[in-house]
C-alpha cells in the first residue's frame, strides 16, 4: 500500500540525490527518511562532508529549485527502466511499467510517490547537519516556505 510522503520534502530528495551523484559520483541515497518538518538521507560515501562541500551541494540544489523546472511524469517498461536506472528501491508490486518522474532537464529516476509540480514549490532547501559512521554519509535537511508558492 502506497504511504504518504511529503511531496516537497520527496522532491527535494530527488534533486539532493541527483546533486550528490553529480558532485562525487556516489550514487542515490540507499535509505531516506522523508518527514513534513525535517528529512534524512543515507549515501554510501567516502568521507563526511567538508564545510565548503555542504555549501556547494546547497547551492546546486537551492539554483536548480530557483529554475524552477516542470516536474513531470513518463512510462517505460520494466525491462528498459531497469537498464537506464536505478530501479532499487522500486516494490515489487510495479511489474510491467515503471512511472519515471523528470525534474526538468535535471534529474529523472522510477518513482511511485507523489511530487511537487514545479521545483520552485519545494522552497528552500538547507542540510542541517551531516554525519558518517562505517561508510555511511547522512545529511539531515530542511525546507523553508516557497516564496509565490503557486499551488497550494
Ligand atoms: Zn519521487
Amino acid at each position: 500500500m502506497k504511504k504518504q510522503t511529503d511531496p516537497r520534502m520527496h522532491s527535494a530528495e530527488h534533486i539532493l540525490n541527483q546533486t550528490m551523484d553529480r558532485m562525487f559520483g556516489c550514487g542515490r541515497c540507499f535509505s531516506a527518511h522523508i518527514e513534513r518538518k525535517k528529512s534524512k538521507c543515507d549515501y554510501h560515501f567516502d568521507h563526511d562532508l567538508a564545510a565548503d562541500e555542504v555549501a556547494e551541494i546547497q547551492d546546486r540544489v537551492n539554483r536548480v529549485i530557483g529554475d524552477d523546472l516542470r516536474v513531470t511524469e513518463s512510462y517505460v517498461a520494466k525491462g528498459k527502466a531497469e537498464v537506464l536506472y536505478n530501479t532499487d528501491k522500486l516494490p515489487a508490486s510495479v511489474d510491467s511499467t515503471v512511472r519515471i518522474v523528470h525534474m526538468g532537464e535535471y534529474d529523472a529516476c522510477p518513482c511511485i510517490w507523489d511530487h511537487v509540480k514545479s521545483t520552485r514549490e519545494i522552497g528552500g532547501f538547507r542540510i542541517t547537519t551531516t554525519s558518517y559512521e562505517d561508510n555511511v554519509l547522512r545529511i539531515r535537511y530542511k525546507l523553508s516556505t516557497p516564496e509565490n508558492a503557486s499551488n497550494t
